[in-house]
């Protein structure tokens, strides 16, 4: 099984009279969508209740849920207050995720700082072992945490970076960011190939299931020499990368992701035009 949905709401959405997200996942069937993610990203504030409807609604219309932990988390903090700060937030996203019924949290690792690389990567590693632990000792196992490929250089979260985290616990399911990817490495992915390379790397290094039902963010980005700058939408064409190359991919080796599409505003179009190249794709193959 494939997933394919919006990171939020489109703003069609609204424009159509929409005001909560409990109503998305009829709106997302009719679209022929069955995935959605939950943003979390200016911190948890959904209460269980809201959480509940959310999970009956998209439990009703077939729509897979993951959430996305707030943006501020910095796990390679050496600030120990901050640290501690860092693990609730995630734990309350793990908290939430579980009253809406979502199976995934995904969540950016850090940034440097003024520390080295490898200093930073190893409090990241330190920090997430920590949080496994606490959801370990809360008898937590049914949610699995995403670590995702960041857009920016001095963002922890490369290929290897991410694929490394993902080795210290099965429970780590690699969130890969195509857009991202593009955008830190300066454009890297523009044919088939640069994509075969992408997902060669994840079935050599990390295999088994990981590398087949993997979580994927997708959308075209403008960049600078530092990396990421904004996402932008599919209509957008002079930005990279293209769906067609990734899905032609997807088709050929049977792999069954659930892909998250980040354009701005148009999420769930661009959501739907991804399902459509994908099943083209299908039926020539
Ligand atoms: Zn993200």
């Amino acid at each position: 099984m494939i997933y394919f949905g919006p990171a939020g709401n489109s703003v069609s959405f609204y424009e159509q009279g929409h005001k909560n997200t409990y109503e998305a996942f009829a709106w997302l069937h009719n679209m022929g969508l069955n995935a959605y993610e939950y943003s979390f990203g200016r911190g948890v504030r959904l209460g269980q209740a809201a959480a509940e409807k959310i999970a009956e609604q998209a439990a009703l219309y077939g729509v897979k849920l993951s959430v996305h932990a707030p943006y501020y988390i910095n796990l390679a903090t050496d600030d120990p207050e901050k640290m501690e700060n860092n693990a609730r937030y995630l734990l309350q996203s793990v908290t939430a995720a579980r009253w809406m019924g979502a199976k995934r949290v995904v969540f950016h690792a850090g940034s440097l700082g003024k520390l080295k690389r490898e200093q930073a990567f190893e409090r990241v590693k330190d920090s997430l072992s920590d949080i496994l632990n606490r959801l370990e000792t809360a008898r937590i196992f049914d949610v699995e945490i995403c670590p995702e490929t960041m857009g920016r250089i001095k963002q922890i979260g490369d290929m290897d970076e991410v694929i490394a985290l993902c080795r210290l616990d099965e429970r780590l399911v690699p969130a890969i960011d195509f857009g991202h990817l593009h955008a830190r490495g300066l454009g890297a992915l523009k044919t088939e190939e640069d994509f075969a390379a992408v997902l060669d790397k994840l079935e050599r290094e990390l295999g088994g299931e990981r590398a087949k039902r993997f979580h994927v963010h997708f959308s075209r980005i403008e960049y600078t020499a530092a990396g990421e700058k904004m996402h932008r939408t599919f209509a957008d064409t002079m930005y990279g990368p293209d769906f067609a190359p990734l899905a032609v991919q997807i088709v050929k080796r049977g792999l069954e992701p659930t892909l998250i599409c980040e354009s701005k505003g148009t999420m769930a179009e661009d959501a739907a035009e991804m399902k459509r190249i994908y099943m083209e794709t299908r039926v020539k193959a």
